[in-house]
């Protein structure tokens, strides 16, 4: 679920390097932290809770290698100790392994190595593996086939790195669980995600599940299942190492809020033919599917109710369904698309849909932020988002991304007709966005109704989505109760909820139907004395019943759902603020959540 880092051949250095990469990885979420350091011996440190921690055991007892590994944690079996923190030993304590994900057969192997006399020290799943190792080793095999034949015995997702004493290497196997090489002129790192070893080199290979690799100092090796050597592509990555750093703002998240005119600009760029209104988006070739099917979790769901709408507008029968739920779907008629959004590309519940859609003999495209990630190496096509690295727990510019992305795959894919003044609208939004963000009176709400009891988001067609974000930004950073609805549910069962200390937040963009229908709701919520927040363009009156109004510029439909998201993201950030929480990474939620 959570980090690796490792690394071979930075002498003096390579604690450094593995701390400085645990920190860089923290934004995925963990609980433990630990390293070990090879050489002639191994030596591991490792504690529950927070880097910080760690680093304390380090100063107090330091410890040198010419080869490391590091992990942060986010357990699946055992809790949170300093005994089941990761890296794992063997009995002979000359091997020892990190890992990210699950074993899934691990009573078994455990149950049979402890009859056959080794001893464990945690509860984890991961441990059976060093100890696997050591099995192999005394039986006469070298580090890089006693891994191999450990891996061999093992079924579940994992991505694992072991040192050995005496071998100046680390020795890696990958199965559904991202692992990036990082290649030096005189060391070789690897992680599970580039920014843990950005600042260090911009080369990067990409393993593949099945794969294996051995790193040394000034070489290295991929091979696969077999023990055959595989060529593989070095790339190179463009993200400047100081994208990953605050860059003076106070949390992550407010920088990441920030970027987001530059991101859906990278989103479009070289995509859109605004002459002729045309998209053309690199790997989708001529898709026109006859259905659509999403399958998305968490922000990305709501983006993905968003995309279904768009190619509902265009006349194209489209679904949204929460991966986790997929099983329950009706299977994809035709030559139906199924496309999974998912920012990192890693989330499990996604890959399982995406997986279980092929299955079904689907097309399948991922929506996703990160190139060379699991759910675009495995499906037919990929959209990429083109966001950057967003390292906030609670995503935010990937949402304005996969809007504007799902915008590009609906006007490059349906019979959307004359798209030239969506392409237009889009083109625009960067430059409303950075308005919006400089002009915002979102600190003022969120000050206003710091103490509120919950909060509630309303809106109608585009804004459903948005309203159902709203919520789920507030209770992830705030911890406080918040729900989204369609407007029209409201006098269905929540307004039982609604009182004077209830802010409700009403999207009314526009001044259609939907934004007339959804003044009607704001009346309901105000005659209950419940403070009113209007998210609007000022097309309607909805600022004679509102408490507060946030501006948004009046745009072309396809584009408002960004803007009445930004005033949301601000008013969320703003007053999980002034309530003093961990933004960049609140309690319970991990970055990249790759288990089901
Ligand atoms: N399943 C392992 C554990 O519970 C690894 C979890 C992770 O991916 O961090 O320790």
């Amino acid at each position: 679920m959570c980090g690796i880092i490792g690394c071979v051949g930075r002498d003096g250095e390579t604690l450094d390097v593995l701390v400085h990469g645990l920190s860089k990885l923290e934004y995925r979420g963990y609980d433990s932290a630990g390293v070990a350091l090879g050489g002639n011996g191994v030596s591991v440190t490792k504690r529950s809770g927070r880097i910080e921690r760690l680093r304390d055991a380090l100063e107090d007892d330091p410890v040198e290698g010419s080869v490391g590994i590091g992990h942060t944690r986010w357990s699946t079996h055992g809790p949170p100790t300093d005994a089941n923190a990761h890296p794992h030993r063997d009995c002979t304590g000359d091997v020892a392994v990190v890992h990210n994900g699950i074993i899934e057969n691990y009573q078994s192997i455990r149950d049979e190595l402890v009859a056959a006399g080794h001893d464990f020290a945690s509860d984890t799943d991961t441990e059976v593996v060093p100890h696997l190792v050591e099995a192999a080793l005394a039986d006469g095999a070298d580090p890089e086939s006693a891994l191999r034949q450990a891996v061999d015995r093992l079924e579940g997702s994992f991505a694992i790195a072991a040192i050995v004493a005496g071998t100046a290497a680390v020795f890696v196997a990958r199965n559904d669980s991202p692992l990036v090489l990082g290649l030096d002129d005189d060391a070789t790192y690897l992680a599970s995600d580039v920014p843990a070893f950005r600042d260090y080199t911009d080369r990067v290979v990409y393993l593949a599940d099945g794969e294996f690799a051995r790193l040394d100092a000034d070489d290295w090796t991929v091979t696969d299942e077999t023990g055959q050597r595989v060529q593989k592509e070095v790339d190179t990555v463009s993200w400047d190492a100081e994208e990953t750093g605050k860059s003076g703002y106070d949390h992550f998240m407010l920088k990441e809020i920030h970027e987001q005119p530059r991101a859906l600009r990278q989103c479009l760029r070289g995509r859109v033919d605004e002459l002729s209104g045309s998209v053309d988006i690199e790997d989708l070739g001529d898709l026109s599917p006859t259905g659509v099917q999403f399958v998305a979790c968490g922000t990305s769901y709501h983006a993905a109710l968003y995309g279904a709408q768009l190619y509902r507008q265009a006349g194209i029968p489209a679904q949204t369904f929460l991966a986790s739920e997929y099983a329950t779907a009706p299977p994809p008629i035709g030559d139906a698309l199924v496309v999974g959004v998912t920012q990192s590309g890693e989330t499990a519940d996604t890959l399982s849909a995406l997986r279980e859609a092929r299955h079904r003999g689907a097309r399948t495209l991922a929506v996703t932020n990160t190139v060379g990630s699991t759910a675009a190496r495995e499906c037919d096509h990929t959209l990429y988002i083109r966001a950057g690295p967003e390292i906030g727990v609670a995503a935010s510019k990937t949402f304005a991304s996969q809007l504007s992305a799902l915008n590009l795959l609906a006007l490059g894919t349906a019979p959307v007709g004359d798209a030239r003044e969506a392409i237009a609208a889009l083109r625009d939004l960067p430059g409303q966005v950075q308005e919006l963000l400089d002009e915002s009176r979102a600190q003022e709400v969120a000050q206003l109704y710091q103490d509120a009891g919950a909060y509630f988001f309303i809106g109608r067609g585009h804004q459903h989505p948005v309203a159902l974000e709203g919520a789920l930004k507030m209770k992830e950073i705030t911890y406080k109760h918040a729900e989204g609805f369609a407007a029209g549910e409201l006098k269905h069962g929540p307004l039982a909820l609604v009182t004077e200390n209830t802010p409700v937040f009403a999207m009314v963009v526009g001044d259609g139907e939907q934004a007339r229908k959804t003044v009607g709701n704001v009346k309901e919520v105000e005659a209950r004395d419940a403070p009113v927040v209007a998210v609007t363009d000022g097309q309607t009156d909805v600022d004679r019943y509102a408490d507060y109004v946030l501006d948004v510029p009046e745009t072309h439909p396809c584009a408002s759902a960004v803007l009445a998201n930004v005033q949301l993201q601000l008013v969320s950030y703003h007053t999980a603020k002034l309530l003093g929480r961990s933004i960049d990474k609140p309690r319970n939620l991990a970055k990249s959540v790759t288990v089901e």
